[in-house]
């Protein structure tokens, strides 16, 4: 079964950091927004059911398409990234969830995700969310110390944080993902730990943990210049991360990603799709997509999105036919994000390769060093080696 996300590019403000496809919430563009990912979804289920292609108008060359299947296509999860999903009403959230699932089989046991920002929630719009079909919720919490929120230009503080979790466990949400941000500017090593520890004491199912880059031409890196804020040397963005997954580990919370960790059971399964090898269909401006060995990525502009589809114009850009060795790369390459690492024996079935002897001498060095670890046919990182992940990736691409 395959994934569907749907991209929401919409915020209340562009935080400082932020490198995401993303622009200023607009009532009149959110609307059009809405009725062409409705228009979206409902071409691509028509196309997989004609069986000839995922998406005829979106893929602008005939012999990319590729031959699906004649019944309606199984879908198992719905994920709702942003930008900001949660300025959509739960009414626009039904019709698209009501969208996917006249497209496609989507099953009843689903994982409908939705990312939220602590500011944009209350009790009452989290309930509606729930009765709209969301079944779990990842709140962008980034932080528990407010002076390090301010730094980020994030428009909650911890105590609205707090209170929207609070909200979501009142609306009837048991399964909840934080998101939370290390290594960013004047932040030592104790107080990401408080912010580790305070997720800890909101008993979240899942935890995600992003370590800050500063991009070229984020606003934040004059901000740094401009207020003489310094960000800890490496040997504390490393005993930050190991400090968190010993701690997380501790309370319950099983890591299984570089940055991911869950109470068991309790797993992104949309996210896995990425990381095992799996396929998925995106919606909305920027959605990748991955189906049949074919690649591709919708416009980035939300205004010539809605105005490309209202036309049936194509709206997909960079369609890309992976080639056998590419399609190996990428699955060794996100297999290895996993605690679980790369299954030998499965890449053997599926790709006809054995991964010790085509990569084996690149790898030996990794294992001298500790970063690597090599158990039967299982080849995966250990702690440390996640810290250098992607040194040990490039041996696959
Ligand atoms: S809320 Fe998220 S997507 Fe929106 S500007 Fe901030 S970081 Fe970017």
């Amino acid at each position: 079964m395959f994934g569907l996300y749907i991209h929401v590019p919409f915020c209340s403000a562009i935080c400082n950091y932020c490198n995401f496809n993303r622009g200023l919430f607009d009532a009149d563009l959110k609307n059009r927004y809405v009725e062409a990912v409705v228009a979206e979804i409902a071409r691509a289920g028509e196309a997989a059911l004609k069986g000839c292609a995922t998406r005829p108008a979106a893929t602008p060359e005939p012999n990319v398409a590729q031959p699906v299947r004649a019944a309606r296509a199984a879908a198992d999860t719905i994920y709702f990234g942003g930008g900001t999903p949660s300025l959509l009403e739960p009414e626009e959230i039904a019709r698209i969830v009501g969208a996917c699932e006249s497209a496609f089989d989507v099953s009843l046991d689903r994982e409908v995700t939705m990312e939220a920002n602590p500011e944009s929630v209350t009790e009452a719009r989290l309930a509606a969310f729930r009765r709209a079909g969301v079944n779990r919720l990842s709140v962008g919490v980034q932080s528990f110390r407010d002076d390090e929120l301010r730094r980020l230009s994030r428009l909650h503080s911890v105590d609205r944080a707090r209170a929207a979790v609070g909200a979501a466990r009142a609306a009837g949400f048991d399964n909840l993902s934080l998101d939370l941000m290390m290594w960013l500017p004047e932040q030592s090593v104790s107080q990401w730990l408080e912010s580790v520890d305070a997720a800890i004491a909101l008993a979240p199912e899942h935890l995600s943990l992003y370590m800050l880059e500063v991009y070229p031409n984020a606003p934040l890196k004059d901000d740094i210049a401009r207020a003489r804020w310094s960000q800890a040397p490496d040997d504390d963005a490393a005993a930050m991360y190991v400090e968190a997954m010993e701690r997380l580990e501790a309370a319950g919370l099983e890591q299984y990603e570089i940055s991911n960790v869950a109470r068991p059971g309790r797993r992104s399964r949309h996210n896995l799709k990425y990381w095992t090898d799996g396929e998925w269909l995106g919606f909305g401006p920027g959605a990748h997509s991955t189906r049949g060995g074919v690649r591709w990525k919708n416009t980035s502009s939300t205004q010539e999105y809605v105005e490309q589809v209202g036309r049936g114009d194509s709206i997909a850009v960079d369609v890309r036919r992976l080639t056998p060795d590419e399609r190996l790369g990428d699955a060794l390459f996100t297999a290895l994000r996993l605690v679980d690492g790369i299954d030998g024996n499965a890449i053997q079935t599926r790709y006809g390769v054995d991964v010790w002897r085509r990569y084996g001498a690149d790898l030996e060095p990794f294992i001298e060093v500790g970063c690597l670890r090599r158990e039967g046919s299982r080849l995966s990182l250990t702690r440390q080696g996640m810290l250098l992940a992607h040194e040990v990736m490039t041996v696959f691409v």
